[in-house]
């Protein structure tokens, strides 16, 4: 689908809610797609990408950077903690943060460096076992934990369960955004991200529905 249709449609599920026009950031998910589509959608003028892992975007991203300007990059998916050094160096936002250590190394390296990216608590807001995320129940607790490290804590961000309506989860993840204080709220994906713009969300993360099906994960 062209980007200016995804474009259109986040605005109008924005209006429909009576949200003001320019509230979402849509964030073109690159994860595994051939650098000919993701350099398609940079001559288009749009800047803010996705990835899911630091070594991919590591791979990818520094050569874009250098023949264009204002690339904003958010990291999407799981961080294991040898490798926050190198996502804090690549990364304008990291959507993952989803365990007490990672906050302790993240705290450290902010410290050293005197600037962080962008942070969004992931919550597994279905409690699915094989998800990252802190649990619902544990989630003020953690809020406040990373907040009391001075970490920049912009918003929440989720993956609902594939087999379950996400708009249950989407509501869930804006009731405990609320009561936190937190403005910034990353879900839905290309196949729910009207129904999360309607919910409240102010970062949809759309890969497919942009660029196409992704290569296989043995090829990538
Ligand atoms: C891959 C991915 C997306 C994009 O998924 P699509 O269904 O291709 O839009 C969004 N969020 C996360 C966390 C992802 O890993």
């Amino acid at each position: 689908m062209p980007l200016t249709e995804i474009q259109t449609r986040i605005d109008t599920a924005a209006e429909r809610a009576g949200r003001a026009p320019g509230a979402v950031t849509l964030i073109a998910v690159s994860k595994r797609q051939p650098d000919d589509r993701v350099q398609a959608v940079l001559e288009q003028g749009h800047r803010v990408f996705g990835e899911n892992q630091v070594q991919e975007a590591a791979r990818k991203w520094p050569g874009f950077r250098d023949r264009f300007d204002g690339v904003q990059l958010h990291l999407i998916g799981p961080l294991q903690t040898n490798k926050t050094r190198q996502a804090m160096d690549l990364f304008d936002a990291i959507h993952a943060l989803d365990r007490p250590k990672l906050a302790a190394t993240l705290a450290r390296l902010a410290q050293d460096r005197g600037i962080c990216p962008d942070l969004f608590i992931q919550v597994n807001t279905g409690e699915e076992p094989q998800k990252a995320g802190i649990l619902p129940g544990d989630a003020d607790a953690f809020i406040a934990e990373a907040r009391a490290l001075d970490l920049p804590v912009r918003g929440l961000m989720c993956i609902p369960p594939v087999d379950e309506e996400p708009s249950l989860h989407f509501a869930l993840l804006a009731r405990i955004a609320e009561r936190n204080g937190l403005t910034g709220l990353s879900m839905g994906m290309s196949g729910d991200f009207e129904t999360a713009v309607a919910l409240g969300a102010t970062h949809v993360r759309v890969g497919s529905a942009i660029f196409g099906e992704r290569i296989s994960k043995d090829r990538a």
